[in-house]
């Protein structure tokens, strides 16, 4: 019988406990916001999606190389000999197409090594948080502008040019071993 009052009146304090402190929050300043009505400002420097800016970008490999997951996948073709691709928009010389650059977001872990290597500063954190999604195919970026077809005509382009040139130097080593007539 005793035990039983004395659950009653505990339980009456520890209501009386939580009451107290839910009072005393009606006269504190809110400090929740009603997202996604309401949004934070972000830190500076904070890390959400990536975007890279494709133009710019010459292929170096070097952010690929940075990632420590290994979510950044580029392919390049070599540019033709006469084939002109311009400059970034700081200056650079474009020398390679860069037929593949995917980011799969799904792996990323928001170190940001990839965005202070980049010679061209062309792969840099948006403030694009809000990308949740039940689809993690969709977290795989795709940035590079060639079609299937346009990647097929310079891989070909590229193996043409490349036999060409092992053939030019087969023909010059037997022409190099072989001796002149006056020698034998
Ligand atoms: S932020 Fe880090 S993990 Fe993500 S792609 Fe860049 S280097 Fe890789
Ligand atoms: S470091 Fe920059 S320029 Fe080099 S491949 Fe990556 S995004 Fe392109």
């Amino acid at each position: 019988m005793k035990d039983y009052f004395r659950n009653i009146y505990q339980a009456i304090v520890t209501i009386l406990i939580g009451m107290g402190v839910t009072f005393r929050h009606l006269f504190v300043h809110a400090v929740t916001i009603q997202y996604p009505h309401v949004k934070r400002e972000l830190p500076a420097r904070s890390r959400q999606k990536l975007f890279v800016n494709i133009d710019d970008c010459i292929g170096c490999f070097q952010c690929a190389r940075a990632c420590p997951v290994d979510c950044i996948m580029i392919e390049t073709v070599k540019a033709g000999k006469d084939e002109d691709l311009g400059e970034t928009s700081n200056g650079q010389k474009k020398r390679l197409h860069v037929v593949k650059f995917d980011i799969d977001m799904a792996k990323c872990c928001y170190c940001a090594d990839c965005v202070f290597p980049c010679p061209t500063e062309c792969i840099y954190m948006t403030p694009d948080y809000e990308f949740a999604t039940y689809d993690r195919n969709s977290l795989l970026l795709h940035f590079a502008k060639y079609s299937p077809e346009q990647v097929k005509a310079l891989h070909e382009r590229q193996e043409k040019e490349a036999l060409a040139k092992a053939q030019a130097a087969k023909i010059k080593a037997a022409a190099g071993t072989k001796k002149p007539e006056s020698e034998t």
